[in-house]
């Protein structure tokens, strides 16, 4: 009987929850790269979207970008009630890697622009915190 078990297989197990934490803890984005065809996202993956590979390894993104594209959020969802109006932007970081996050200082649409310099900022909050570089409200 060749019984293979589940558990024995090192599966990544790294949940949303992890990655933030991540964040948070060590002041660093981690996300992960695809060992093969160099794919790479900060967002929790199993297996590469691009190639398929499971051979991923983790690697710690720049902290800043530039604005690609955002939209003002005046109805959130539970976990950003009282952070509403904010900006869900999609940001383009220094190394080319594309990911989404909020902005809390942005509180209507002309509080941005495309392609406007931004950096994440460490926060105790859900998702991934960007900041405009310039310097916005203190
Ligand atoms: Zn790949």
């Amino acid at each position: 009987m060749a019984a293979s078990d589940a558990k024995g297989n090192g599966t990544m197990t790294h949940a949303i929850g992890d990655f933030v934490h991540a964040y948070q803890e060590e002041g660093k984005i981690i996300g992960v790269a695809c060992s093969s065809c160099g794919y790479k996202t900060a967002t929790s993956i199993q297996r590469c979207p691009r190639c398929g590979v499971a051979n991923l390894k983790e690697v710690e993104f720049p902290k800043k970008g530039k604005v690609l594209s955002f939209s003002v959020q005046n109805v959130p969802s539970d976990e950003f009630l009282n952070d509403a109006p904010y900006a869900y932007v999609l940001v383009e970081l220094e190394d080319g890697t594309r990911v989404s996050g909020w902005m809390p200082e942005v509180k209507k649409i002309g509080d941005l622009a495309i392609g406007e310099p931004v950096r994440w900022k460490a926060s105790y909050k859900p998702g991934m915190v960007f900041e405009k570089e310039a310097g916005g409200p203190q």
